[in-house]
């Protein structure tokens, strides 16, 4: 059995998604999102991804068992087995830190019994990374991506080097992607990568308004197409807008498209205080990688009625995962439907799967 199993996920942008830096830079925005260092492409940081999914997956639990107890103790899943995980007075207990807690193995816990030492979590993630990222053109949206990019999704691409925008076929005329005129190439490997990116889930209007761009243009092009909102605080009492308080915050526009990976380790090598793990996912005991995994796809439906990141009571956030295709086990429960919206629609994956590799079992 492998060490470990990887699976690869990949999510459309319901909502403008605003996960910000903490602080500000000089320049047009005082609320700046999270940017790689080096290619300065904003992404999803992964310790924010596992808290909203250890969130997500206690909350799972809860509505399956709301009446949990832990030595004879009232411990439900939500919120105790969710957050810090650091007791605060009598009504907040932290993480229970049960062998047998589907959300303590999966994401680990602050500190076992007694403040022994904690865990560190049967389930790992990457950043959320732009795979692709609509931008308006005078023919419409064009969603564009560049070889980086389609990297994470193990697509080599060569000879996208100019700089142009490449299409499956050339035209006469350039186009402008946002301020940026570029002349229109043609590429032969174009017709693969649509199809790589149809049996990843990715919708029809997506893929055939596709764009590829070199690595070296598509932080520019990213950068300069933001949603950027500013916001001001109202006095309560006079109802007009208060003094000096007018921000501006940035976000990944509605529409990008983003790529990550969770790494889930074999629970066989792993004790919580000299036990063997004996949580259980849908009946069956988390005795492999891919038992955790599905541990974490519970998370999958809550992500796309109460999303990720800052500014959710302004419309922000929503995060659709498009692959894996949602299991029928894992719908949201009708009481934690937020928002109407219609489940999404997914191609069987046929290029794509979860992969685990060839390591040996210890
Ligand atoms: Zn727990």
């Amino acid at each position: 059995m492998a060490s470990y199993k990887k699976l690869l996920c990949i999510g459309l942008a319901l909502d403008p998604i605003h996960v910000g830096s903490g602080g500000a830079r000089l320049g047009r925005v005082e609320l700046t999102i999270v940017r790689d260092p080096v290619t300065r492409i904003p992404k999803i940081p992964g310790s924010s991804l596992a808290g909203v999914y250890r969130t997500y997956v206690a909350m799972a639990e809860h509505v399956q068992n709301s009446n949990r107890q832990v030595n004879g103790q009232s411990w439900p899943y939500y919120p105790h087995c969710a957050g810090l995980g650091q007791p605060k007075g009598e009504h907040y207990l932290g993480h229970c830190a049960q062998p047998d807690c589907p959300v303590c193995t999966v994401f680990g816990f602050a500190r076992g019994k007694d403040q022994a030492g904690g865990f560190a979590g049967l389930a790992a993630f990457t950043d959320a990374h732009v795979l692709l990222f609509p931008v308006p053109t005078r023919q419409g949206p064009r969603w564009v991506t560049c070889p980086e990019a389609l990297r994470l999704v193990g697509l080599e691409v060569q000879g996208v080097d100019q700089d142009a925008v490449y299409f499956g076929s050339s035209q006469n005329t350039p186009l402008n992607l946002g301020w940026l005129l570029l002349p229109v190439m043609s590429f032969g490997q174009f017709q693969n990568i649509v199809q790589s990116l149809q049996s990843c889930g990715v919708p029809s209007y997506i893929y055939e308004r596709l764009a590829i761009v070199p690595d070296g243009l598509f932080p520019h092009i990213v950068n300069s197409n933001l949603e950027v909102r500013t916001s001001v605080a109202i006095n309560p009492a006079t109802g007009a807008a208060e003094e000096q308080a007018l921000f501006s915050y940035e976000a990944l526009p509605r529409g990008t498209v983003l790529a990550w990976e969770i790494i889930a380790k074999n629970p066989k090598h792993f004790r919580i205080e000299g036990k063997e793990i004996c949580a259980r996912v849908n009946g069956n005991k988390i005795d492999d990688p891919a038992k955790v995994l599905e541990v974490t796809k519970k998370a999958h439906p809550y992500l796309e009625h109460l999303g990720i990141g800052g500014m959710g009571t302004r419309g922000m956030g929503r995060l659709r995962v498009l692959y894996p295709p949602p299991a029928p086990e894992n719908s949201v429960p009708e009481k934690v439907k937020c928002r109407d919206s219609a489940t999404s629609t997914t191609d069987s994956p046929s290029g794509l799967s979860e992969s685990s590799t060839g390591l040996p079992e210890e």
